[in-house]
C-alpha cells in the first residue's frame, strides 16, 4: 500500500511540474516573440533612418563639381551636380551640344605617382580623361555606349563579362609611355569638389558618432 501511495505522488508530482515546465514555455516564447518583434521593428527603422530618411544616414552632396574630359581636350570641364541624383553624369556620356557634340565626356582622372615624368616636368599632376576602351569601340561603331538588355542577354547566355581594359582604365597614360610601373589613379577633383568631399566625410563621422 505504501508504495503504490508513493508512486501516486511521484506521478502527480511530476504532473504537476510538467504543468509549471508548459507555462514557464509559454511566457519565454511570449517574450522571445515580443523581442524579435522589437528587433524587427528597430531594424525596419534602421533601414528607413538609413535609406529613406532625407539628410540622415548618408548626405549626399548639392552642387558638386564633377570633372570630365574628351579625349583631345587639355583640360576637364565641370557639371555641378547633386550626388544623390540617380540622373548625376558620373559615369562617361555623350555631349548632347555645342562644339564637342558627338564626343565622349569621360571622367577626369589624375596621376598620384610623385615620379610621373608629366609632374617632373611641369610641377603638378597630370589630368587625363579616363577613356575606357569598351565604350570607346562601342561609340565608334555607332552603338550606345551601355548594352541594350538584348546584348546583355546574349553575353550573359555566351558567359561573356562586359569587358573593360582594366590597366588602360584607370592607368596614367604619361606613365605608361615612359613605362613607368603603374601607380594609383584617381577621380580627378577640384579644390572645391575635395573641400566638400572633406565637409561630407566630417558629416557622415559626426553621423556614426551620434549613433
Ligand atoms: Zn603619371
Amino acid at each position: 500500500m505504501a508504495k503504490r501511495r508513493s508512486v501516486r505522488q511521484t506521478s502527480s508530482r511530476k504532473k504537476s511540474t510538467r504543468g509549471g515546465g508548459s507555462s514557464g514555455w509559454k511566457k519565454s516564447t511570449g517574450l522571445a516573440a515580443l523581442l524579435i518583434f522589437f528587433i524587427i521593428l528597430l531594424w525596419v527603422f534602421m533601414i528607413y533612418k538609413t535609406f529613406f530618411q532625407p539628410n540622415s544616414g548618408m548626405p549626399g552632396i548639392k552642387n558638386f563639381p564633377f570633372q570630365f574630359m574628351t579625349e583631345d581636350a587639355k583640360e576637364p570641364f565641370e557639371i555641378v551636380a547633386d550626388t544623390d541624383d540617380p540622373k548625376r553624369p558620373r559615369a562617361p556620356f555623350i555631349i548632347q551640344e555645342g562644339e564637342n557634340k558627338g564626343k565622349i565626356a569621360w571622367e577626369a582622372w589624375v596621376c598620384r605617382n610623385p615620379l610621373c615624368p608629366y609632374r617632373k616636368k611641369f610641377n603638378k599632376p597630370f589630368v587625363f580623361p579616363n577613356v575606357i576602351k569598351y565604350y570607346k569601340d562601342r561609340h565608334e561603331a555607332g552603338k550606345p555606349l551601355q548594352p541594350t538588355p538584348e546584348e546583355m542577354k546574349a553575353m550573359e547566355e555566351k558567359g561573356e563579362m562586359m569587358m573593360f581594359d582594366g590597366i588602360d582604365m584607370s592607368q596614367c597614360p604619361v606613365c605608361k609611355k615612359y613605362k613607368k610601373d603603374a601607380f594609383q589613379t584617381d577621380r580627378y577633383n577640384t579644390d572645391k569638389g575635395l573641400q566638400l568631399l572633406e565637409e561630407r566625410r566630417k558629416k557622415l563621422k559626426e553621423a556614426q558618432e551620434n549613433k
